[in-house]
C-alpha cells in the first residue's frame, strides 16, 4: 500500500487532511479515520479515479468532519503544558533546581528534578492523588452503604474507568483524576455498587443512584471527553 499525497481539502464540514492511497488489494473505495494522523484515508482500488474517492468524501462529509472533530489531540507531560486536575487546568512547571517530586502550588503542578525524569514524576503525582481521592470517594460511599471495602487500587487501563474484583477489591484508572470530581464521585459509586451487584440489573442502578446524583451527566461526560484522557501523558 503505498501513501500517494496527503492534502487538506475543504469539506462541507470544515477543512479535512486527507490522506490518499492506492491498494492493489482493495476492491472498492473506502474511507477510514487514522486517528494518529488525524487524518481520513481514502483508499482506492488499483483502476479507480481520484473522483470516484472525492465522490465518496463528500456524501460522508458530516461523518468525516464529525469523527475528525472527536479525535483528541495528544498532550505529553511537558513543561509549560496544561493539563486537567479533577477538572480544573494546571500548568506543569519545572523546577530544577527544587528537591521532592511534584506538587500542586496554585494553578501549577511544580516538578523537581532532571527534565529527563519531569513526565515520569508527573504521572507518579497524578497516580498517588488518584488512589487518594478515589480511595477517599469509595471507602465513604462503602460505608454509607454498609458495605465493605477491602482495598482501592489505580491502574492505567484503557478499556475501563473501574473494576470491582469478586474479592471486594475496587481498581480504577489513575486518568480519573484528571476528570471533574462529579465523574470521580460516580465512578466511584458505580463500583462500590458492584460490591453488592454483579451485575447491571434495576437493583445495582437504584443502589448507584442511592450513592451519587451524577450518574447521567458523568455518563454524558465520560462518553464525549474520557477518550481525550487517554491521549494525556
Ligand atoms: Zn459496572
Amino acid at each position: 500500500m503505498a501513501l500517494l499525497l496527503s492534502e487538506t481539502l475543504a469539506l462541507p464540514g470544515g477543512p479535512a487532511p486527507v490522506q490518499w492511497r492506492r491498494s492493489a488489494r482493495a476492491r472498492r473505495v473506502s474511507l477510514r479515520i487514522d486517528p494518529r494522523a488525524g487524518a481520513v484515508v481514502v483508499t482506492l482500488p488499483p483502476r479507480a479515479a481520484r473522483s470516484a474517492g472525492l465522490s465518496l468524501l463528500m456524501s460522508h462529509a458530516d461523518w468525516v468532519a464529525e469523527r475528525l472533530r472527536a479525535l483528541p489531540g495528544a498532550v505529553r507531560f511537558a513543561d509549560g503544558t496544561e493539563i486537567p486536575l479533577a477538572g480544573a487546568l494546571y500548568r506543569i512547571r519545572h523546577m530544577p533546581a527544587a528537591r521532592g517530586g511534584a506538587w500542586i502550588s496554585g494553578q501549577e503542578i511544580q516538578v523537581a528534578g532532571d527534565a529527563a525524569f519531569l513526565a515520569r514524576r508527573v504521572t507518579d503525582f497524578l497516580r498517588a492523588e488518584a488512589a487518594h481521592r478515589l480511595g477517599e470517594l469509595a471507602s465513604g460511599k462503602a460505608q454509607a452503604a454498609g458495605l465493605k471495602l477491602r482495598r482501592v487500587s489505580v491502574k492505567d487501563t484503557r478499556s475501563r474507568w473501574g473494576s470491582c474484583a469478586p474479592d471486594g477489591t475496587l481498581s480504577f484508572s489513575w486518568r480519573l483524576v484528571m476528570a471533574p470530581d462529579f465523574v470521580q464521585d460516580y465512578v466511584a459509586a458505580h463500583e462500590v455498587a458492584h460490591l453488592r451487584h454483579m451485575n447491571h440489573g434495576a437493583r445495582f442502578w437504584a443502589l448507584v443512584a442511592e450513592l451519587t446524583p451524577h450518574r447521567a451527566a458523568a455518563d454524558a461526560w465520560l462518553h464525549r471527553q474520557g477518550p481525550q484522557l487517554l491521549r494525556i501523558g
